[in-house]
């Protein structure tokens, strides 16, 4: 069995595999250099990562915040930091994408074969078996392939419904500063509090993350708005801008609407920012109506792809795995396996979909008088958009883990 990507998702699903008794398992990864050092942070719903932990996929080593309250703060009438409207709880732990990479590269038994530097032009699926041809030559044919390719897969595109994302509009700009960094007085930004500088047309969250090398915390910021209609997008289905090739344009854009709108400490936060550590990232939404089809699965961001208002694209992406796992343990066949790890999915996909479109609908595309917030409003209105709290940071696994 093949697993197309080797992130996130594809590190998961080869556990998943040779849990589930696959006897071959071989991971085929893009990047050719180290991925460790890939993504910024990651904030985790504690119940989420809870289930996660309890089904093998996580466990307590990895460095963590804790994080208790989300706030919405604006400049206007406020001070130094800002003018508090309001704040609801906020049960996350925040992560470093690289050590949750790196911990479950680690879990992947020996066994697998994890290729990296392997580019899979194109998936042919058959009755008998599905056929992977590698850039620069090449095929392989497996029984089952499972795409962990990430928002533009190339298994999703072998799919009898090739779905493909669409672009929400907006992006995201994000950056990260290093604790030693964080301007004075300390004391501006709570600990434990994940932080939403509110302006017409967007906000940026930012929270704390453990530091580079497990040591201290640094600060994680997105920010998210409209490219100026201007904007050197490129395309109308644009790509990911890394650090180092974000454009002057998106630059200025970023750092006017921080200049013109944030309280003066929150624009230290971003001028803080070193500029190798600032990146772009378009938005888009995705749901497959399935998330397996004869002998081809899809996992994470291959599957659906929710905006990262809802925080919980990761956990989504391994609790997909956890179902995999689940479902082929629990099938007399893979087939019967893919067929109910379909069934379970794939509504679950569609819900966080939708759910992450109604808050960047409410954030950003469509944001309310931020000024005129104030505790009451502020919970009212995220009762409304956040469906309760029910799916905010991903939906429970709806029956226990295996
Ligand atoms: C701004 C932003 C903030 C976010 N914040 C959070 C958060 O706070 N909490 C959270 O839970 N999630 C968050 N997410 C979402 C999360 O990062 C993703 O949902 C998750 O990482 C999905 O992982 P994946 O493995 O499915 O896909 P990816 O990480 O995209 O991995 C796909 C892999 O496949 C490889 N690949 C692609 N094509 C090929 C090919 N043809 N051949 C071989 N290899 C291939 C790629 O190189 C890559 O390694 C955020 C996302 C964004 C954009």
């Amino acid at each position: 069995m093949a697993v197309v990507g080797g992130s996130v998702a594809g590190c998961a699903a080869a556990l998943a595999l040779t849990r589930a008794g696959a006897g071959e398992v071989v991971v085929y990864e893009r990047a050719a250099g180290a991925l460790h050092d890939r993504g910024i942070g990651l904030a985790v719903h504690k119940e989420r990562y809870a289930e996660l932990e309890a089904a093998g996929y996580t466990d307590g080593s990895m460095p963590w915040v804790r994080l208790t309250r989300r706030t919405w703060i604006t400049a206007e009438g406020g001070g130094h930091a800002g003018r508090l409207l309001g704040g609801v709880p906020f049960p996350f732990r925040s992560y470093a994408w690289g050590p949750l990479w790196s911990a479950l590269r680690a879990r992947i038994p020996a066994s697998v074969a994890y290729v990296q530097g392997a580019v899979v032009e194109r998936v042919v699926p058959a009755p008998d078996g599905v056929t992977l041809c590698f850039a620069g030559g090449g095929e392989e044919r497996f029984d089952l392939v499972v795409g962990a390719d990430g928002y533009r897969s190339v298994v999703r595109a072998a799919t009898r419904t090739p779905e493909v994302p669409g672009y929400a509009g907006y992006l995201a700009w994000r950056g990260a500063v290093p604790g030693e960094l964080l301007p004075e007085p300390r004391s501006a930004w709570p600990e434990g509090e994940a932080t939403t500088v509110t302006f017409p047309g967007g906000h940026m969250i930012a929270y704390r993350i453990p530091g580079a090398r497990g040591e201290g915390v640094s600060a994680n910021w997105v920010f998210y708005a409209t490219p100026p209609s201007t904007a050197a997008l490129a395309s109308a289905d644009p790509t990911s801008l890394p650090p180092g090739r974000v454009t002057a344009e998106l630059t200025e854009h970023h750092e006017g609407i921080v200049e013109r709108y944030f309280p003066p400490y929150w624009q230290d936060v971003v001028r803080a920012t070193p500029r190798s550590a600032a990146a772009v990232q378009p938005l888009y939404d995705l749901a497959v109506p399935h998330y397996g089809q004869d002998r081809l699965v899809l996992v994470g961001d291959a599957a659906s792809v929710a905006r990262p208002h809802m925080g919980g694209g990761a956990v989504k992406a391994l609790q997909d795995v956890v179902v995999l796992e689940r479902s082929l343990c629990a099938a007399d066949s893979w087939a019967e396996g893919v067929r109910a790890y379909d069934a379970e999915r794939s509504p679950s996909g569609r819900a966080v979909v939708d759910l992450a479109r109604r808050l960047g609908r409410a954030q950003v595309e469509a944001t309310p008088d931020w000024a005129a917030m104030d505790q009451r409003t502020v919970e009212d209105w995220w009762r409304r958009i956040s469906d309760g709290e029910r799916g905010f940071g991903g939906h429970a696994l709806e029956r226990p883990a295996p």
